[in-house]
């Protein structure tokens, strides 16, 4: 039962390759609180924050980067945007005392959304190792 129980929970959250809630928030469709934004890149406040700053990261263009697992070559460069743009958010957002970068990645990983997002978290003292 547990095992069926867990397997559903990772179907629920499989990757499709389909658009997700990410793209309209992209499109401005939906509405959401912008920390930085360049061509590539938008940085957005996550709405279940997990610590008084809790930022995501996108790349505008999915490109089929579902997910970290899915990266190519082709991709080096929007990682390596995504990664600065994180620098950057914290930055603006105060963390200069420590903060956290996470991408959760498939079922395991916890990922819920299928569009590659970085999490940067702080603001508060975090624990390691995370759950
Ligand atoms: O890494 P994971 O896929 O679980 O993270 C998805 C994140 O997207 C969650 O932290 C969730 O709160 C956030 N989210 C959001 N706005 C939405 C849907 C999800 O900030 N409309």
């Amino acid at each position: 039962a547990n095992e069926e129980a867990a397997a559903r929970a990772a179907a629920a959250t499989a990757d499709t390759g389909g658009p997700t809630i990410f793209d309209k928030i992209v499109s401005k469709e939906i509405p959401s609180s912008v920390v930085y934004e360049d061509d590539k890149v938008l940085a957005f406040r996550d709405i279940n924050p997990q610590a008084p700053v809790h930022v995501l990261v996108i790349p505008k263009v999915r490109d089929g980067l579902t997910g970290l697992s899915k990266a190519e070559p082709r991709h080096a460069e929007i990682l390596g945007q995504l990664l600065y743009a994180a620098k950057v958010v914290a930055e603006k957002e105060g963390l200069a005392n420590g903060y956290r970068v996470v991408i959760n990645d498939g079922a395991e990983g916890c990922q819920s959304v299928y569009h590659l997002h970085l999490h940067v978290l702080g603001g508060r003292q975090l624990k390691w190792p995370p759950g």
